[in-house]
């Protein structure tokens, strides 16, 4: 119960309700319970969103399930979060919009007793966060680096080197350079031996980034770096973070006439799983967000009860002040080969690969 009690922030209101045996601190079984979702830029987020509303509410809490609106998203989300605190909300999921911007809100949810748990996105430069839950992000950069390897040489079998570019997530998103170091881990020994040739030049991060995960900005990057590189020379591979992006990247190849090159992504889109069962788009990763958002409600009701929730990584996730106590799931690689077993379980994406 110490820990719990601390995790709490030391001030919860001590209730019977919903524990048996009365002996740890908890809250109220019919609690609120505020979910602060960023914008919804992949369809993840969206369907988290409903995933949220539903399960909380089947399990007997008040859900408040906010989304950052897509003009002012931070100042948007940072009023949510101070709304939700003010309504009494005992724990508050956030998926950041900008990880570095939350700090002031999150310190506030601390202070009224709330358990903040960072959702998918870390919330860095504070104290204030008791709990991170995502898909292993540093496995997922490597994955798609692994995968596009594989995709260039199963694409080009009598090629010994390859010409590729980078692209990354955007940068007021943790996640988008943990992405990008699990993927250069696999890929910064092939460019510097020579295998990989990224032509443009442009392979540090800051270079690569999309801002706001947009995929119009990814496209005129991508417009940009054909015209300036690839006339009279192949495009080979494209290192790109999300699904999203990577049709952005296809499109803008197609728009300029050039041979489609081997393109990563993430998120099992649905347009993007309808392109690689197609041929087109190489690789996703699969992220199943009924299992995340589940494991975030469960997280909720072991709070409830006044119990400590589990974690499995005590040492990745550090935010600038401390190293947050993560549960970290499996993400799961999917490309043409095993598409029909990896969404076996999915019955929208599975119908996909018919
Ligand atoms: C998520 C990705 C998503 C991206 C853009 C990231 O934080 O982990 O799954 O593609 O945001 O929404």
């Amino acid at each position: 119960a110490a820990t719990a009690a601390l995790a709490l922030g030391g001030c919860s209101s001590r209730t019977d309700e919903g524990t048996s045996g009365g002996t740890e601190e908890g809250f109220a079984a019919d609690s609120s319970i505020g979910v602060a979702l960023p914008d919804k830029t992949s369809e993840n987020w969206v369907l988290a969103g409903d995933l949220f509303t539903e399960g909380l509410e089947e399990a007997g809490f008040k859900a408040d399930v906010q989304y950052a609106p897509a003009n002012n998203t931070v100042p948007e989300q940072q009023n949510q979060i101070s709304s939700m605190v003010t309504n009494g909300a005992k724990v508050i999921i956030i998926g950041a919009k900008d990880s570095a911007q939350l700090s002031a809100q999150v310190e506030q949810a601390k202070q009224s007793g709330a358990v903040v748990i960072a959702y998918d996105r870390l919330i860095t430069n504070t104290e204030a966060v008791d709990y991170y839950l995502a898909f292993d992000n540093f496995k997922v950069g490597q994955l798609q680096g692994q995968a596009l390897l594989d995709g260039l040489a199963e694409k080009y079998p009598d090629a010994d080197t390859y010409n590729i570019e980078l692209f990354a997530g955007s940068p007021d998103d943790n996640n988008a350079k943990v992405f990008f170091d699990g993927a250069m881990e696999v890929l910064q020994p092939k460019i510097d031996d020579g295998t990989l040739n990224v032509v443009s030049g442009q392979t540090g991060f800051e270079q690569v980034v999309t801002q706001g995960w947009l995929a119009q900005n990814a496209q005129s990057r991508m417009d940009t770096v054909l015209a300036g590189n690839y006339t009279g020379t192949e495009l080979h591979g494209v290192l790109s973070p999300n699904d999203t992006l990577a049709r952005a990247i296809i499109e803008s190849t197609r728009a300029a006439g050039k041979p489609l090159p081997v393109v990563t992504g993430q998120d099992s889109e649905v347009e993007s799983v309808k392109s690689i069962v197609a041929g087109e788009q190489y690789m996703t990763i699969y992220k199943d967000t009924r299992a995340l958002v589940q494991a975030a409600i469960d997280m909720v009701k072991t709070l409830q009860a006044g119990d400590e929730p589990e974690v499995n990584d005590t040492e990745t996730y550090d935010n600038g002040v401390k190293v947050v106590p993560s549960f970290l799931l499996d993400p799961v690689v999917v490309t043409k080969e095993n598409a029909a077993d990896a969404y076996a379980d999915n019955d929208t994406l599975s119908a996909l690969t018919k």
